[in-house]
């Protein structure tokens, strides 16, 4: 059994991350989306809560969530992982996440990184344009998916924000 691991942080989770969870799905038997925490980043949501938003959104069969706040390479090892799937937007983009891949290949050899490319209309969205956004009380409907959008406005527009 083919197993992938999709991480990221989604704070929150977008119609961009959602791709590439999907496209990854139909690729492998299983992908396992991995909630991790970004210490550059003071997060919206905890992580409990930005896994429990994926899974109110995301329905295959094959995908589970799960969270982690280790090394990578640790998780994939553990869970049998033979790949990490990544979405790529733009260029800028490519060099932060090239160097993750040759890193996390040097930790753990047996893992490849494979590299999705983000559909055109979301070559530009990412959680904190979401959140900007929607703070200033914009539409995020084209952004987000449909069963989180409320989610999303309340914590934005409430300032009730975690400090996970
Ligand atoms: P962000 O950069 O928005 O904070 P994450 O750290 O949660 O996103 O990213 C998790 C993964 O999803 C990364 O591989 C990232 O490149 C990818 N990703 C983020 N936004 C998009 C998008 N709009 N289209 C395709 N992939 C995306």
């Amino acid at each position: 059994m083919k197993i992938a691991v999709c991480p990221g942080s989604f704070d929150p989770v977008t119609l961009g991350h959602l791709d590439i969870i999907k496209r990854a799905a139909k690729l492998f038997d299983e992908v396992i989306v991995l909630v991790m925490s970004n210490s550059e980043k003071k997060p919206l949501f905890t992580s409990d809560e930005r896994a429990d938003l994926i899974k109110k959104c995301v329905k295959d069969k094959n995908v589970r969530v799960d969270i982690y706040n280790g090394l990578l390479v640790d998780y994939a090892k553990a869970h049998g992982a033979v790949a990490i799937v990544k979405g790529l937007r733009a260029v800028s983009d490519f060099d932060y996440e090239f160097q993750l891949a040759l890193i996390n290949q040097s930790l753990y050899p047996r893992i490849e990184t494979l590299f999705l490319s983000a559909k055109g209309e979301n070559m530009f969205l990412s959680s904190s344009m979401v959140k900007e956004v929607c703070s200033l009380g914009g539409d995020i409907s084209a952004f987000v998916p449909a069963e989180i959008a409320d989610d999303i406005y309340l914590r934005c527009n409430k300032g009730d924000g975690s400090n996970d």
